[in-house]
This record gives structure tokens, C-alpha cells and sequence, in this order.
């Protein structure tokens, strides 16, 4: 691979670093390589917010390339709202452009005495003044940035006024609306005083096998292209899973505390492609193009809003309307805060209002009124800005409810806000928010897929029904293996390429000869080196449940009357995981037998 470029901002030092090789082959690239360079930084007393706090960009193996969807990279740290391992990943174009500069991650630590953006071009790196792009939002930074730097083709990774201001769900975001949202990160970012990072490159993606990869990715794109769901995707974006999940009681309305609302319709994928949709976007290199682009009634173009936020701003406050949907998102992205977490923080403080919990003297003056939006933008500014209600809505939900007293009735786990895929309605879900690295993440494992019947044989997986029980521990583990080795990748996990087909990629990318196993075997390295460091950050066997919300059956709807049982499918897992079932740590025998011996004093003193 590639050297990572190391910055410290404090000192203004700029180094290449090697990966040593035994890494790249073990853990591949992206988080989980990450994972493997951070561990020794990722102490219990490292403040998110220090200097020497790390933020690690990383590209994967295929990023860059022609491949199936593979534009993408990740940012990894400690998480400012968890306090645990954080990662977020991220489409467009700045990923891809990174590599072609000849490195495959930024690595930054340090603090800069006044803003600043850092400047990429091919291997000549800048720090430059940001002090006139602070304060901008993250279309404008783009824009700033792009005009001051001169040269075409760049692109721009940037914060916004949540980030510089410490939201604790503010992430960066390029490319007009793509956005690496959770976890905080960018938060991180503000706190070093780097708005933005400008890249533009030049060179090409090394491969280890270069005359095997460009027919193996030419066949992966073409499968993709003729997929069902690339098909859905496409015509539909993400919303396209809206229809189904209703149905299902999939889709969380009311803060997860209804099963039904009778404005899902107006708000799906189809009714966006029958109204409002004006184009598509895709990010780099991707056949699937699922990015919509909308046009509202000022006749302008903008992004259209995914499945994520359009719960998070529709159903889940009971509004459906979607222009307002559209604009909130748009909203949030301008201001660099991840829509899943504004949303159900908000979501928290509308169903608090409504029972009495917090009223117009806790809320600045607003009441808050389920389905009225307009409030929940004045809520996003005041947010964005940490000023009223807001200083304590930019904390997060967790936060959030412990300071009204009522922290057991935020939707999160591990102070990460739920994702739209409720496991009420399947149950797979259950185990992964309540183990996920990251707190209550679908992206470690959208295990919903499987339930709906996505079950690869060649993983190993068996189809069990949608609302079963413990049965489904090691089928989740192995899924959660398998998208472990997608976030090394840095893969769109919307991309159904085969199993197959990925091993080739990787072992054509990579100069190895793997099997299904072998790649598997990297996931689950990575997703238990991944539990170490959380372990050694303060996780626990306590941190591994659900929300109460989550364990209250729905009167209505697709999924009434049933909650997943949660206890019995941990005991489970943490069996399958090789995991001590008392402390829910990975035992010594199973880091011996994942090469990881070298972490067993830490956890296990
Ligand atoms: S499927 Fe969508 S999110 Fe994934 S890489 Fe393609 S355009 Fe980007």
C-alpha cells in the first residue's frame, strides 16, 4: 500500500509513514486498519478533545479503482459522544482523490493555534490559513476553498459551524452532501482548529496483480448493473427499503414509540421519484448511483434526502412532509451534523415534551408538537449554535435525557443514537445495536437484509425468520464479520456483489491468495481488536443492551406485540464469539487464535 501522511498540527510537522506489511495483510485497510494503528493511542484518559486525540483518514485496498462501488473512506478516532472506538465512513469523491495523490490516509494529531485547511496536491502538502473559510458551512467551505486553491478536479473534506462549535454529533462532509456523520468526528476536527482538507492528485492506485484486477472489476460491475436491488437503488434511492419496512414495522415512528403513521406513503422512495426527484448522483466510480437530487418548488437543485433522514425528520416526528424533509436534511448537512442523531435527539425532546418531562421554559420558549417542522428547524439552528435548548440538544440524546432525568427513555446505545431499522421488527437488529464498536450502528452489519432473506450461503448463513430468537447469534457474528471486511475495504455496503467476487478483488488487489475464511478471518480480527479497545476504554457487559423503548412491543403495525429477546440472544452470542460470557470479553484462547495474543495483558491483567 500506499505511505499514510502524518501531520501534526501543533508543531506543523509533516511525515510519510509505512504500514508495516504484516498489517496490511492482516487487517487489510480502512477501519480495520485503523483499528490496528490507533490501538496504542486509544487510552481510557485520552480526552476526544486533546491535541494528541488522532484523526485517521484511510482509504482501502480497492478505493480509487474502477471496482464495485468502492469510492469510499473512513475517519477514525475516539468518539466525543461515545467516548468509544469511532468510525464513520463516507462516499463522493475525496477518498479516491486522496489516493491519487499517492498516499492512502491523512493522519492528524495536534492542535493549530488559529484555523486552518489543510492543501494536497499530489504529494506537496500545505497548511494554510482558514481563518475567512471558519464560520462558513460546509457548501460554502467547498466553494471557498475550491476558488482560493485554483485547481480543477479538487475536492474538499470540510466542517461545518457544528463542528467548529463541538456538536457532539458533528461529522465532515464533501462533495455536497456526502457526509461522514456519526460518531462525532468532526467535533474532533473543530477541536484542532482544521476546517477543511483540500486534495487533488494525480498518480494511479497501485495494485499488487494489475493485469488480473481490470477484467475481475469489468464482470463485478456488470453483475452489479444488472441487479435487483442496483435497480432499486437507482430508480428509487435508499427510501426505496420505506414501503416494505412500514409494512414490516420496520420504520420507527413517533420516537419508536408507534408502529404506525399514516403519512409514510408521502414520504417513500416512489412517491420522491413520482414528485420531486430531478436526477440521480453516484459516487466515485459507483454503477449504482443511488444519491437523489431533488427540485422543490424554488425550481433549485439539491440533494434529496436518503432513507435515514427522511425517518429521522418524518415519521419519527410524525411529519410528512417532504419537501420539509429536504430541507431539514440539507440543513443538516450545511452545518455538518450527521441527520440520525439531530433527529432522534429531537425526536427525545418531542416525546419528552409531550409527557410532561421538560416544557417552555426548558425548550427556549418552543412547544414542541409532533408533525409541526418548523420548530424542528429553529431547534437545528439553535443546535448547530449550542445556544438554549440546543447547548444541551448538541450533546446528544444520552446526554440529552440525564440532564431532564430521564436518560433511560433516549433511543441509543452507548450514546449513539439509534439507527431507523427497528428490531422489533427484526430481531437480528437486537444484537447488532446492543454489540456494535460504535454504539447502536446499522452500518457494522445491516443484518436487516438477512432477515429479509439475504442470506449468502457462501458465508455460511443460514435464513431464519425475521422475529427469531438466540438461534440467530452466530449467523449475525459471521454478517457482522463479513461487512467488518467491507469497512476495511471502505465498500458501499450497498453493493451485492457476490462473495466470490470480492475475494477476487481483494486477492488481485493485494497480491494474496485468500479464501471466503481467510477474508472472514480478517473481519473477525478486526471487529474483536475493535471490542479490545473498547474494553480497554470502559466497555463493559452492562453496555451490551437495548434502550427501553426498544423493549416495549408496539400496540400497531407490521411488528406489534413482539420484542426481541435480547438476554438469550447475547448469551448466545457471546458463545459463538468465543467471547467470556461473564464479562463479555474476547478470551485469551480467542486472541491467541486471531494473532492478537499481543492485547490479552490489557484486557485480562
Ligand atoms: S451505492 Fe450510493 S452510497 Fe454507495 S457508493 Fe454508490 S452512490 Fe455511493
Amino acid at each position: 500500500m500506499q505511505p499514510i501522511l502524518k501531520v501534526n498540527l501543533t508543531t506543523g510537522d509533516i511525515a510519510e509513514y509505512i504500514v508495516p506489511p504484516e498489517w496490511e495483510r492482516d487487517y487489510l485497510g480502512g477501519a480495520s486498519l485503523a483499528a490496528r494503528l490507533l490501538y496504542p493511542l486509544l487510552t481510557g484518559d485520552l480526552d476526544p478533545f486533546c491535541p494528541e486525540s488522532p484523526l485517521l483518514f484511510l482509504n482501502g485496498p480497492l478505493s480509487g479503482t474502477a471496482g464495485p462501488s468502492v469510492g469510499r473512506f473512513v475517519v477514525c478516532g475516539k468518539s466525543p459522544a461515545t467516548g468509544l472506538w469511532a468510525e464513520s465512513n463516507c462516499g463522493g469523491f475525496w477518498g479516491p482523490e486522496l489516493r491519487f495523490c499517492g498516499y492512502d490516509g491523512l493522519w492528524i494529531t495536534g492542535k493549530a493555534e488559529k484555523p486552518v485547511y489543510l492543501w494536497l496536491n499530489d504529494s506537496h502538502l500545505e497548511i494554510r490559513d482558514g481563518t475567512e473559510v471558519w464560520g462558513k458551512d460546509t457548501y460554502e467551505s467547498q466553494t471557498y476553498i475550491k476558488d482560493e486553491v485554483g485547481i480543477s478536479g479538487a475536492h474538499v473534506l470540510t466542517i461545518g459551524p457544528a463542528g467548529e462549535n463541538g456538536v457532539l454529533f458533528a461529522g465532515l462532509l464533501c462533495d455536497h452532501g456526502r457526509a461522514a456523520g456519526r460518531t462525532g468526528l468532526g467535533a474532533v476536527a473543530g477541536s484542532k482548529n482544521l476546517k477543511a482538507i483540500a486534495v487533488k492528485g494525480t498518480k494511479k492506485i497501485p495494485l499488487a496483480r494489475p493485469e488480473l484486477f481490470p477484467p475481475l472489476r469489468s464482470a463485478a460491475n456488470h453483475a452489479l448493473k444488472e441487479d435487483n436491488l442496483t435497480h432499486v437503488f437507482h430508480d428509487l434511492g435508499t427510501a426505496c427499503v420505506a414501503d416494505y419496512a412500514d409494512y414490516l414495522g420496520a420504520m420507527p415512528k413517533k420516537y419508536f414509540h408507534s408502529g404506525v403513521f399514516e403519512g409514510v406513503g408521502k414520504v417513500s422512495g416512489s412517491t420522491m421519484a413520482e414528485t420531486i426527484l430531478a436526477g440521480v448522483s453516484a459516487c466515485h466510480a459507483c454503477v449504482i448511483a443511488c444519491g437523489r437530487v431533488v427540485r422543490l418548488e424554488d425550481g433549485e437543485k439539491r440533494k434529496g434526502p436518503e432513507y435515514e433522514t427522511i425517518v429521522s425528520f418524518g415519521p419519527n416526528l410524525l411529519n410528512d412532509d417532504l419537501a420539509a424533509i429536504t430541507r431539514l436534511g440539507e440543513l443538516c448537512d450545511r452545518y455538518g451534523m450527521d441527520t440520525i442523531s439531530a433527529g432522534g435527539t429531537i425526536g427525545l425532546a418531542y416525546y419528552l415534551f409531550d409527557r410532561g418531562v421538560i416544557n417552555i421554559k426548558d425548550t427556549s420558549g418552543l412547544i414542541l408538537h409532533w408533525g409541526d417542522v418548523k420548530t424542528v428547524e429553529q431547534l437545528l439552528h439553535l443546535t448547530a449554535r449550542r445556544e438554549g435548548i440546543g447547548e444541551y440538544l448538541a450533546q446528544g440524546s444520552r446526554l440529552f435525557g440525564r440532564h431532564f432525568g430521564a436518560e433511560q427513555e433516549a433511543v441509543q446505545v452507548n450514546g449513539l443514537e439509534v439507527a431507523y431499522h427497528d428490531p422489533r421488527a427484526y430481531s437480528g437488529m437486537a444484537l447488532v445495536y446492543a454489540t456494535s464498536p460504535r454504539g447502536a450502528c446499522h452500518n457494522q452489519s445491516d443484518y436487516f437484509y438477512v432477515d429479509l432473506g439475504q442470506a449468502d450461503s457462501s458465508l455460511r448463513m443460514e435464513f431464519y425468520n425475521r422475529q427469531a430468537g438466540s438461534e440467530k447469534a452466530l449467523n449475525v457474528a459471521r454478517h457482522q464479520d463479513w461487512r467488518t471486511v467491507f469497512n476495511a475495504l471502505v465498500m458501499c455496503t450497498f453493493a451485492n456483489v457476490s462473495v466470490d467476487t470480492v475475494v477476487a478483488l481483494v486477492n488481485s488487489a493485494c497480491g494474496l491468495d485468500w479464501n471466503v475464511e481467510d477474508l472472514l478471518g480478517s473481519g473477525e480480527r478486526a471487529w474483536n481488536l475493535k471490542r479490545v479497545i473498547n474494553n480497554r476504554l470502559g466497555l463493559t457487559r452492562a453496555n451490551d443492551k437495548l434502550p427501553k423503548a426498544l423493549l416495549e412491543p408496539y400496540q400497531d403495525g407490521g411488528s406489534a406485540g413482539y420484542v426481541p429477546p435480547i438476554d438469550e440472544m447475547l448469551k448466545a452470542y457471546y458463545i459463538a464469539r468465543g467471547w467470556d460470557p461473564e464479562t463479555g470479553k474476547p478470551t485469551p484462547k480467542k486472541l491467541v487464535e486471531l494473532g492478537l495474543e499481543w492485547v490479552t495483558q490489557d484486557i485480562w491483567k
